[in-house]
């Protein structure tokens, strides 16, 4: 699907298998930036290449144009395919630094963040080629240029793109969905995160791993209800510390869900992570400069 003059996207479903009897139906979008060359923003699970070459035949054009990708950060979901497009369109691969360790070694990611079913998600380890940081402007070619925003919080090297010429901002999972399970390594980073991309002059379209386009008005009042969806959760946790050390974490983890009123069956590790961040506030030092 055509996004703007240059952007195209591709919605890729995929599933997770919590367990043997158990598979979650979850998607992906996945963008493509056609210049001269092609350029990619994040890749889908493993297998995600075929439907993106498919794509680009499709569109009268060959995958072997495909020049660089880069990758909002190192989810199982962004990078699954990012292996197999290297080795097959031989192109490079840009992220921002904090992410690299867990591209380049997905055992050690596997290890240290475990996602049900990782390695039928990931296809294999890649070299980043192109170490990304906040205020980056990438040219892809003399009148195409992305600009990148460090905007950590999902994850600590979580980056945004704002394609210049289109004005379209890419914000891989930065911005919650009020009501979707929440996945975040820090909720005060989080924040910030979002206020940053708010304060973005003339974003003419959004464009999330996990929600459709959003154009104009549309793409603030989304980042504001993000925003307001992860304040709404932290008075939730802040409120329900003390019942932290009385609960095991699984059972205080489904407790918040369910005052959040999501099933508490949605509970897991990666959703406890999210939060336990908020009580990182509550033993912050004095005079810290944290405000949020
Ligand atoms: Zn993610």
């Amino acid at each position: 699907m055509q996004i703007t003059e240059h952007i195209h996207a591709l919605k890729i479903p995929f599933q997770v298998h919590v367990n043997a009897a158990t598979a979650l139906d979850r998607f992906v979008y996945v963008y493509l930036i056609y210049g001269r060359k092609i350029y990619l923003i994040d890749t889908g699970v493993a297998g995600t290449e075929q439907t993106i070459f498919e794509y680009i035949k499709q569109t009268g054009r060959d995958p072997a144009e495909i020049s660089l990708m880069i990758l909002t950060h190192s989810h199982p979901d962004h990078i699954g395919a990012a292996r197999a497009i290297k080795d097959l369109a031989g192109c490079s691969t840009a992220a921002h630094a904090s992410e690299i360790p867990w591209i380049e070694d997905i055992e050690l990611q596997y290890i240290e963040r475990t996602v049900p079913g990782f390695h039928s998600l990931v296809g294999g380890s890649l070299e980043v080629d192109q170490v990304l940081k906040d205020g980056d402007i990438i040219t892809l070619e003399d009148d195409l240029e992305l600009q990148v925003y460090h905007t950590p919080g999902h994850s600590s090297g979580s980056i945004s793109l704002m394609l210049l010429p289109d004005k379209a901002l890419f914000s891989g999972d930065v911005v919650p969905l009020p009501g979707d399970i929440p996945i975040y390594d820090d909720i005060f980073t989080s924040l910030d995160s979002l206020k940053k991309l708010e304060a973005i002059e003339e974003i003419r379209v959004m464009l999330s791993a996990w929600d459709e386009p959003r154009k104009n008005q549309d793409a603030y009042n989304t980042i504001d209800a993000g925003l307001k969806y992860l304040q709404n959760i932290h008075e939730v946790v802040i409120n329900n510390a003390a019942a932290y050390s009385a609960l095991s974490e699984p059972r205080w983890c489904r407790s918040i869900l369910e005052k959040l009123g999501i099933p508490g069956a949605a509970a897991n590790p990666l959703v406890g992570r999210s939060f336990k961040s908020h009580l990182n506030l509550l033993s912050d030092p004095p005079g810290s400069s944290r405000s949020n």
